[in-house]
């Protein structure tokens, strides 16, 4: 069995393709007339240059990203939101009815529908009943999955999500590093939720393991999930190709400037996400003396995994009272479940107090 090669692993016609480029792109040196873009001229907005195209490279919005999550300049690229991230990459990888994805579920539900979108096959590698990994199963299945070629098809992607949602755990850098080395196609480690996580980043393993994706997000601790921002960290030759796939102008530039103010605030959220740690325990305390509340899976992220008896009836109980929470029952692994997001704790208590209140 061969090692292919990130280009040998990419759909043909990526791999060759000659991206969109524009004016203001090539040019070098300075200017102050642009009549290049077909833009209007006129700035209703008082001179915030909304009449302008924003810059499709992200130039400003990178280098603050870099800076302040510490990341390795030159191999991020942003996203509209971290999933477009997903769907470029599965663009970039999956040839349509031909390659599939690999999924450990449960898992977000978003990598399946994007493969779906694409017209790529998915499967699953089920994880244990605890959510961790079933580390025999996966080399079986590694193995077993290893058998394709890009020419005939294959499971170019493997998608780990740590900390995983919806079970809220993360897994352990080891076995991450174990399953992407073994994998031949592309791992996506999508983290999310690492900010709430004691576990390390797979940023480390980035040198190690070359067909390696991480993504992040500022939807989650970095509370932006209005704005829109997802980055993906990995070697040039993958960042470079998404920089060519994805549409040149996929963040706009409110949004981008949004950011960078929000990046200067790192102490005050990285102060919130310990308060978020703390909520999330008391709210899985007082969970735990629920008569119905069967389990509370243990958290790494901003949400608890909660097992009750009778998931429906509480969701739609609680929806009466204007509480919404999510339902998680119908997924594979996740009989009985509900996924509570952990909102402020006059949010939480509002929660907590119909939960207590009610008796089947
Ligand atoms: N990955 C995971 C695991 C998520 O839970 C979510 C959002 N729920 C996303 C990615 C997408 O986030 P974004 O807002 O950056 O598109």
């Amino acid at each position: 069995m061969s090692d292919y090669t990130i280009r040998e692993l990419m759909r043909p016609n990526i791999a060759s393709l000659v991206p969109y480029s524009s004016a203001r792109n090539e040019f070098t040196g300075v200017a102050n007339v642009f009549l290049d873009a077909n833009e209007n001229w006129r700035d209703y907005a008082g001179g915030r240059g909304l009449n302008r195209y924003p810059d499709p490279q992200h130039r400003a919005l990178k280098k603050k990203i870099t800076e302040v999550m510490g990341l390795p300049e030159g191999k991020v690229v942003i996203g509209n939101g971290s999933d477009e991230m997903i769907d470029v990459l599965i663009r970039i990888f999956c040839c349509p009815r031909k390659d599939k994805i690999l999924l450990m579920s449960p898992t977000y539900g978003a990598y399946e529908v994007f493969a779906n979108i694409n017209d790529v096959g998915v499967s699953h590698c089920q994880l244990r009943d605890d959510f961790s990994f079933d580390v025999p199963r996966m080399e079986t299945i590694c193995h077993l999955v290893n058998n394709g070629a890009p020419a005939t098809g294959m499971h170019k992607m493997l998608f780990i999500c740590s900390p995983n949602n919806p079970s809220g755990n993360s897994f352990p850098l080891e076995q991450i590093a174990m399953v992407a080395n073994r994998f031949k196609g592309i791992t996506v480690v999508d983290e999310a939720y690492i900010e709430f996580s004691e576990h390390p980043s797979a940023v480390s393993l980035l040198e190690e393991i070359p067909r390696l994706v991480i993504l992040r997000t500022l939807s989650k601790s970095w509370a932006l999930a209005n704005v829109r921002v997802g980055i993906a960290i990995a070697n040039h030759e993958i960042i470079d190709t998404m920089h060519k796939v994805k549409y040149p102008y996929n963040l706009s530039g409110v949004a981008q400037e949004l950011a960078i103010e929000v990046l200067d605030h790192a102490d005050e959220v990285k102060r919130q996400v310990v308060e978020i740690r703390q909520e999330r325990n008391r709210v899985a305390q007082r969970l735990q003396a629920i008569s119905y509340v069967e389990q509370v899976f243990p958290s790494d992220a901003n949400f608890l995994l909660v097992r009750v008896t009778e998931p429906d009836l509480l969701c739609e109980r609680l929806r009466l009272q204007g509480i919404i929470i999510r339902n998680r029952s119908t997924v594979r692994g996740c009989l009985g479940c509900v996924r509570i997001t952990i909102g402020s704790r006059t949010e939480n208590d509002t929660l907590l107090d119909a939960m207590a209140r009610m008796e089947w």
